[in-house]
């Protein structure tokens, strides 16, 4: 079987990045979260870490093209070519999906797919506010998924119409997610 190279979405809260965990390990790919880099790059004090730290505290969006590059310098090491990816966080906007197209169609590869992990908006709420962190007032819980709302729609599009896009239900136990999730990528790689 050839590296599969899988996009996940899903609203924070959702279990997307347990969920992500489980699935680069199952299937020996590279889970590559922007977040996490961008994150590992303010902690480090680096250049691009500075570029972008005070975007992310305010809760918006890295530009793309620094988010881009990013992930181009990524993808083109030899390990994903190699054993496939999951790509966590990125991309966040329909533009950033054509910039992926284009990323990996130089690189000789192409999406595989992308999965909704669905979970409703009261669920991830009850979620977030059950976790009792001080950033999490119900009011800014609701404001960052408004936001991811308004962001994702056009997203989730966009790969609808690539005809790459599977939504699983998010709801139930940490295994039974798991195992839908094996399903939907089985049934399009098998
Ligand atoms: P995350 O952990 O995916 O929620 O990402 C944390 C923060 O990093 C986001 O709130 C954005 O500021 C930034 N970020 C991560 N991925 C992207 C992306 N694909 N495009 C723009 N900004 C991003």
């Amino acid at each position: 079987m050839s590296a599969i190279r899988l996009v996940i979405l899903g609203r924070q809260g959702s279990g997307k990045g347990t969920q992500s965990l489980r699935i680069s390990e199952a299937y020996g790919c590279i889970h590559v979260s922007t977040g996490d880099m961008l994150r590992a790059a303010v902690a480090d004090g680096t250049k691009l870490g500075r570029q972008a730290s005070a975007v992310m505290e305010a809760g918006g969006l890295v530009g793309d093209e620094i988010i881009n590059g990013i992930v181009a310098e990524r993808l083109a090491k030899p390990d994903i070519a190699d054993h496939g990816v999951l790509l966590d966080g990125f991309p966040r906007t329909a533009d950033q999906a054509d910039a992926l197209e284009r990323i990996l169609g130089e690189l000789g590869q192409s999406i595989t797919m992308a999965i909704n992990l669905d979970v409703p908006v009261e669920e991830v709420t009850e979620r977030m506010m059950a976790r009792g962190r001080s950033d999490d007032t119900e009011e800014a819980i609701r404001r960052r998924l408004r936001l991811y709302e308004e962001q994702t729609a056009p997203l989730l599009q966009w790969f609808e119409a690539h005809g790459l896009l599977e939504t699983v239900d998010g709801l139930g136990t940490e295994a039974e997610v798991f195992d839908r999730l094996v399903s939907v990528i089985d049934a399009r790689t098998g």
